[in-house]
């Protein structure tokens, strides 16, 4: 067990003004309060914080970071209490102790409901200090290094919590080195065959290897001397587990892995970074797209390093990495190591996403910008407040955790990462949800694209907007990002409820005006609890989704209402509902009727709801089959929590409704004749059955500018074809001239339109 005043020469070599007295005061506390508790190893227990409290001094971080770590385990596992440690500690020590604590109590793998509700109580953990998190992940490397004593079935949990959270989150925060540490322990324990069987092959191929890595080390190294540039030459070692995880993901065998060697080259300067990449290029021909420029352009992590691949000696595939010493430590221990060059980054408030990266320029040492890693955590927690679906934020949380990112620029240059498949809508939503809202099209490097292209490295993006309009449901379906579906479920499930209030409040206005009244919203105030709502929006909003009928509530505002109307219907004189067949007779009587007929009919149904069309603001759906077009007179039939199909009054499917007179609504067109909405309409087309005559119908209806959505064929007789087109179109009139002119066609013998 390492000595007391081992631990303080470890602090003391990288932090010159430590409190030596406090280090030595947390090691006899934690000694002394687990001083009757053994690990399952038959250790004594205090020898796990003072691992893990050496752990942290290999990442360098500060003393109250190590105190926390001799300490972790204390509130938890004996009798000490958060009071005592703030007393002997301070608080600030004491606030570090309870956030370790409140992470030991969360088990984040063994009941899968709890997931994303015990994720989320992580992510709050340690945003409040990132110090939490570092410490944690020192505890939860030496856990796994010390996991053989432990039993099979806790070392399967312990290690698949490793490999799902901890091991991701520490990549997330650039820890690479912690990253890959606990990645191969918790591989060891999750599938013990497929580790050994690795970690032989690999063995094997380092021996057959060994010479030729030799080889081309030694000849980067001579071809950078020539140039002047002093450099450190690595082989990489391949890991099991990264092997392992390439071999599943492309589902190739080891040996179509193996081929590939692996270098770091580490320079003392920026320029010599690009210096050394241009010797290498000239020297060696580079494999095409496999260079990767993360010094310009740094991954979310703060990793930076030029990648490319260079066909070698004896026609070799050797993999690059270029990069400084600093940046070859920050991609060691990525947060972590920016303590050593800037101090109060753990808890840093400022918005570093704002700032664009600061680019070395050569003249060293380079500035080290603000920890990416936090923003990322900052933002990731500010995302958990919407706390709508707890299951959602596990998902993307991990998804995000996992996959690779791409970087785009606003038009200003603002850089914007998101994860690999993005499309231009997560981009409008990454850069404000605003901006997600009113997202309406892109241009795409200054090309108009699709907004739901999925993004690549370095594109530029300009997000075209019109404010008014919600995103469309269907886009929760194609983004990538827990901001993006969160921003469209919430815009959704507002313009939602903005729909039915609009729908109610008509539907509402329209009854009381049958019934000779008018309808005031205040007028609701006063008989909520007869109707057993609680406020007059929700009331309102609850007509229009078909769950309260307008005539309660005007029963319930008039009481004297129904009384009323008895006698009205036996003088005679009472409204009722409109004359449903008498309309159907005047419409479809009288043949080529005008559209300013239409607009006379409309006139006189100036009580009905005006209705704009499918994609118009009211919930609002045609019924395709029947088929509405603007000019037909159209009723609605409200559906409890569907809202309103339309149809044309004259479609067969309405005698199902005959019976409940509640779910009609009487509906009039109100279309723009800037809104270009196409209509469904379907025809029956009876021709000859000869070859040719499909192709000629379509093509009249193409050429009247309409559009074919299906088509079903059947031939009633040998001679004949019967056809029935469903298309689009504007409105009756060009309905009807679609009819006409395929009338007008030799081969066709009678077109009928359909409803049903
Ligand atoms: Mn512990």
């Amino acid at each position: 067990m390492m000595r007391q005043n081992e631990l303080v020469d470890r602090v003391c070599a990288y932090h010159p003004n430590t409190d030596e007295e406090l280090l030595n005061r947390a090691y006899v506390y934690a000694m002394h309060k687990h001083r009757h508790q053994t690990r399952s190893s038959g250790d004594p227990y205090f020898s796990h914080p003072l691992e893990v409290a050496a752990i942290v001094t290999d990442l360098k971080l500060d003393q109250d970071s190590v105190v926390a770590a001799l300490l972790h385990d204390t509130i938890e596992d004996t009798d000490a209490t958060r009071g005592e440690i703030d007393g002997m500690f301070g608080p600030k020590i004491g606030r570090l102790v309870d956030g370790l604590t409140k992470l030991k109590r969360i088990d984040l793998v063994s009941k899968k409901t709890r997931q994303g509700e015990n994720l989320r109580r992580l992510l709050l953990a340690i945003a409040d200090d990132v110090r939490v998190l570092l410490v944690k992940l020192a505890d939860r490397l030496h856990n796994m290094r010390t996991l053989n004593h432990v039993p099979v079935e806790k070392r399967q949990r312990i290690s698949q919590e490793t490999m799902d959270i901890y091991a991701p989150l520490a990549g997330r925060m650039g820890m690479q080195g912690m990253r890959e540490e606990l990645e191969e322990l918790a591989f060891q324990h999750l599938h013990p065959d497929a580790y050994s069987l690795v970690h032989k092959k690999l063995a094997e191929l380092q021996e057959r290897t060994k010479d030729i890595i030799l080889e081309i080390e030694g000849n980067v190294v001579n071809n950078l001397a020539k140039a002047k540039i002093s450099a450190v030459v690595k082989s990489r070692n391949k890991r099991p587990y990264s092997v392992f995880r390439k071999m599943e993901r492309n589902g190739v065998n080891f040996e179509q892995l193996s081929d590939v060697i692996g270098f770091r080259v580490i320079v003392d300067h920026v320029s010599h970074c690009y210096q050394a990449l241009g010797v290498i290029h000239t020297r060696w021909p580079a494999v095409p797209e496999r260079f990767k420029d993360y010094i310009s352009t740094p991954k979310q992590n703060d990793y930076r390093s030029i990648h490319t691949t260079i066909v070698g000696p004896s026609r070799q595939r050797v993999e690059l990495q270029i990069r400084t010493h600093e940046m070859d430590q920050i991609a060691e221990q990525g947060i972590a190591a920016h303590t050593l060059y800037k101090d109060g980054i753990y808890t840093a408030p400022a918005d570093s996403s704002q700032n664009p990266p600061t680019l070395g320029q050569g003249g060293e040492p380079e500035a080290v910008t603000e920890s990416r890693s936090y923003a990322w955590l900052r933002r990731t927690v500010e995302s958990l407040s919407d706390k709508d679906h707890p299951d959602d934020v596990f998902e993307h949380t991990r998804l995000e955790l996992f996959h690779d990112q791409v970087f785009c620029f606003t038009p200003k240059g603002r850089l914007i990462a998101l994860p690999q498949e993005a499309t231009a809508i997560d981009f409008a939503y990454a850069v404000h949800t605003d901006v997600g809202n009113s997202c309406v099209g892109c241009r795409i490097n200054g090309r108009a694209a699709p907004v739901v292209t999925k993004l690549k490295n370095g594109d530029e993006v300009h997000i075209i907007r019109a404010e008014g309009r919600p995103p469309p449901p269907a886009w929760e379906q194609v983004v990538k990002t827990g901001k993006a579906r969160a921003g469209i479920r919430r815009a959704t499930r507002e313009a939602r409820a903005k729909q039915y209030y609009g729908l109610g409040e008509k539907i509402l206005g329209t009854t009381f005006k049958r019934a000779g009244r008018s309808f005031e919203t205040d007028q609701l105030t006063a008989v909520l609890g007869k109707l057993a709502h609680t406020s007059v929006e929700d009331t309102i909003a609850a007509v229009g989704r078909g769950e309260l009928p307008a005539e309660n509530v005007l029963t319930a505002v008039f009481p004297n209402y129904q009384k009323e109307r008895v006698q009205a219907a036996k003088t005679g004189s009472g409204e009722g509902w409109f004359n449903l067949s008498g309309v159907a007779n005047i419409m479809f009587r009288i043949p080529g009727r005008r559209r300013e007929k239409y607009a006379d009919a409309a006139k006189e149904l100036a009580d009905a709801i005006p209705i704009r069309g499918a994609e118009g603001d009211l919930p609002v759906r045609l019924d395709q089959n029947s088929g509405a077009v603007p000019g037909d007179r159209i009723v609605g039939i409200l559906t409890p929590g569907e809202g309103v199909t339309v149809y044309p009054i004259q479609s067969e499917t309405l005698q199902k409704f005959e019976d409940s007179a509640d779910e009609w609504i009487d509906l009039r067109w109100d279309i723009d004749m800037e809104n270009r909405e196409r209509f469904p309409a379907k025809i029956q087309v009876i021709a000859v059955n000869a070859p040719g005559s499909l192709a000629e119908v379509s093509e009249i209806i193409a050429n009247a500018e309409s559009n074919i959505a299906n088509l079903f064929i059947s031939q009633p007789d040998p001679g004949l074809s019967e056809m029935v087109f469903g298309i689009e179109v504007w409105d009756l009139n060009h309905l009807n001239r679609v009819i006409r002119e395929i009338r007008g066609l030799s081969v066709v013998t009678n077109v009928e339109r359909v409803n049903s």
